[in-house]
C-alpha cells in the first residue's frame, strides 16, 4: 500500500472510493501528451527555482523510503544548507516540500509547505483507517462523479442518459433529482424545473428524436462558396517561451486550411507550423491573411479561431484591418448547431468530438489524442 500523499489525501476527502483505489495503486494512469507537457513545465519551473540556491542538493528519487534516508543523511551534515524536494513521512502520511533551507541559527526553514499536519490530524486518522481496510468502500453517486475519469465504469455504469448529460447541471438541481432517486434523464418527471437547454435535452432523450429548428437550413445556406475550413492549434506555457508574453498566454503555433468549391470537394490545402526557436506570430498572421485572401466564408467550429484572430489584430495594429476582414467572413458551425439542432446521441454536448460520430458515423476521433495538440516546443525538444 502507498503512503498517503497530498493528492490521495485531497481525493479521499471528496471520494473515499477513489482515495482507496489510489492507495491500492488500482487507478489506471496512462500519461497523455497533455499530462506529459504539464509535467515537463513543472520540472522546468523546479529547475529554475533550484538555480537560486546553487549549493542545494536535489532529492531526485521518487521512492519515498529512499528519499527519507537521503534526507536524514544530508540533514545531519553541518555543511548542508539547502535541500530540494525533501520528503517527510509521519504515521504513513507522506509529503514533499519544494525547498528546505538552514537558517543562520541552525533552524530549518520549509518553503512551500504542502500541509500542516497538526490541523489535519483527526482527518488523517480517519483516512488512514479507510485506506487500510481491505474492502473497497462502496461508491456513492456524488456531484464530483461528473468530472471523474472512472465515472463510466463506476457510478455511471450502464446508464446511457445520465442526468450529468444535462448542460450546466448545478449541484442544487443534481441533489434535488438524486434525493428523489432520479439518475436517468428518462426518469425526470414532466414539470420538473429545468433551464431551456436542459429541457431540450430532456425532451429529445425522452422522445428519442432529434430536434431540428426551422432556422437550420437558412443558417447553413448563409455559408458562401468557395469555403475555407480553418483550424488553429495553440500552446500555453507557465514560463513564457518568448519576450513580451504572459504566463499561460495562448500562443498560436499552427493552422490548417482546407478550401472547398462545394460541399465535400476540397480544391486546395494550406498550413502553417511555427518554428519553436523564435516567436512566429507575425509571420503566422501574415501567412494567414494571404492563405485566406479572396471571397467566401471561413468555416470554424467554436469561437476559438475568432479569439485567436482578434488577439493577433490587437498585437499587430498594422494587420488589424485585414484580420478584421477575416473575422467578418467567419461562420461558426457550432453556434448554428447549438441554436438549431440537438440529437439524443450528443449527450448534452455540442463539441465536435460528440457531434461528428453522430452526424457522420463513418468519421471518428477514436484513437486520436486530440485533447491537446502539441507543436514542438522548447520543453519538448
Ligand atoms: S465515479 Fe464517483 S464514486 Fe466512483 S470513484 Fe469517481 S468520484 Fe468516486
Amino acid at each position: 500500500m502507498r503512503p498517503i500523499t497530498r493528492r490521495i489525501f485531497l481525493t479521499a476527502l471528496t471520494c473515499p472510493t477513489l482515495g482507496w483505489l489510489m492507495c491500492q495503486d488500482q487507478i489506471p494512469n496512462p500519461i497523455t501528451a497533455a499530462a506529459r507537457f504539464q509535467i515537463e513545465q513543472g520540472l522546468e519551473i523546479g529547475r529554475r527555482a533550484r538555480a537560486l540556491y546553487p549549493t542545494g542538493h536535489l532529492i531526485a528519487t521518487h521512492n519515498f523510503n529512499s528519499a527519507i534516508a537521503a534526507i536524514q543523511n544530508l540533514m545531519i551534515h553541518p555543511n548542508t544548507q539547502t535541500l530540494f524536494e525533501p520528503a517527510f513521512l509521519t504515521e504513513n502520511i507522506a509529503t514533499r516540500a519544494d525547498i528546505l533551507t538552514r537558517k543562520q541559527d541552525g533552524r530549518w526553514h520549509l518553503i512551500e509547505v504542502k500541509a500542516r499536519i497538526v490541523d489535519f490530524k483527526p482527518v488523517c486518522i480517519e483516512l488512514e483507517e479507510l485506506t487500510r481496510t481491505p474492502k473497497k468502500p462502496e461508491p456513492e453517486l456524488r456531484f464530483e462523479c461528473r468530472g471523474c475519469d472512472l465515472f463510466k465504469d463506476c457510478t455511471g455504469q450502464g446508464i446511457d442518459n445520465h442526468i450529468f448529460d444535462l448542460p450546466r447541471l448545478n449541484q442544487t438541481r443534481f441533489e434535488t433529482l438524486t434525493d428523489s432517486g432520479i439518475v436517468c434523464i428518462e426518469e425526470i418527471p414532466s414539470g420538473f424545473s429545468l433551464t431551456g437547454k436542459q429541457n431540450r435535452v430532456k425532451v429529445c432523450v425522452q422522445s428519442n428524436k432529434p430536434q431540428i429548428e426551422a432556422r437550420l437550413k437558412p443558417d447553413l445556406e448563409a455559408v458562401s462558396w468557395p469555403t475555407f475550413y480553418l483550424d488553429f492549434e495553440t500552446v500555453m506555457t507557465a514560463i513564457p517561451l518568448y519576450p513580451n508574453l504572459a504566463p499561460y498566454a495562448q500562443l498560436p503555433t499552427q493552422y490548417s486550411i482546407h478550401k472547398c468549391s462545394e460541399p465535400g470537394h476540397v480544391t486546395a490545402h494550406s498550413e502553417y507550423l511555427a518554428d519553436p526557436s523564435r516567436d512566429c506570430r507575425l509571420e503566422l498572421a501574415e501567412r494567414l491573411i494571404s492563405d485566406l485572401k479572396g471571397a467566401g466564408s471561413i468555416v470554424v467550429y467554436t469561437s476559438f479561431e475568432k479569439t485567436i484572430i482578434n488577439g493577433l489584430a490587437r498585437l499587430y495594429p498594422d494587420l488589424a484591418a485585414d484580420l478584421n476582414l477575416l473575422i467578418g467572413r467567419l461562420v461558426d458551425l457550432e453556434a448554428i448547431i447549438k441554436k438549431n439542432f440537438y440529437h439524443p446521441g450528443f449527450h448534452g454536448r455540442t463539441s465536435i468530438k460528440r457531434t461528428l460520430p453522430v452526424l457522420v458515423p463513418e468519421m471518428s476521433y477514436d484513437g486520436l489524442d486530440i485533447g491537446m495538440a502539441l507543436p514542438r516546443s522548447r520543453f519538448l525538444r
